[in-house]
């Protein structure tokens, strides 16, 4: 997928958006939405985007919409060190499959990074149990 791809409305966000598959929810407001990665990288690595803006990628979003998509990612990113308390955080974009972008709606990763432990493989793997990511997910919630 290069970087002019067209919005595909059946991409895994939409959906999760749509509440046609399942997700673990973080946050929401009217324009954003954050959830857990279900392949985490690290504990607490977890996502953010915009519910109603059809952009693939950084690229393709106005800045009213992508000024309230960072906003939502400083606040969640705000209660994932305030919940779990990592050594570091990662907030990450990426653009394009030559990037490594694997999903084809814009979205934040918010990455917690712990001192001595690498970080997972990017989106692969096995899936997380999604009762440990809601024991993650309610930290980070109650930070909030
Ligand atoms: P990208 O590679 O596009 O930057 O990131 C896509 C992310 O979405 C990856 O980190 C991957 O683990 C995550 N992901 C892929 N499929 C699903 C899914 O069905 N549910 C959730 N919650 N995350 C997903």
């Amino acid at each position: 997928m290069s970087l002019e791809t067209t919005y595909d409305a059946d991409n895994i966000f939409a959906k999760i958006i749509r509440g046609e598959i399942p997700s673990v929810k973080l946050y929401e407001n009217d324009k954003t939405l954050a959830f857990m990665d279900v392949f985490p990288q690290s504990e607490g690595h977890c996502l953010v985007i915009h519910k109603s803006a059809t952009a693939t990628n950084l690229f393709d979003i106005n800045t009213d919409d992508l000024a309230a998509l960072i906003a939502a990612v400083q606040k969640v990113a705000s209660a994932v060190r305030d919940g779990l308390k990592p050594d570091g955080l990662r907030i990450i974009q990426f653009n394009g499959a030559p990037a490594g972008q694997t999903v084809y709606h814009l979205h934040f990763h918010i990455m917690p990074v712990y001192e001595g432990e690498a970080l997972g493989r990017h989106g692969s793997g096995e899936p997380a149990d999604p009762a440990a990511l809601e024991n993650i997910a309610a930290k980070i919630r109650a930070a909030l």
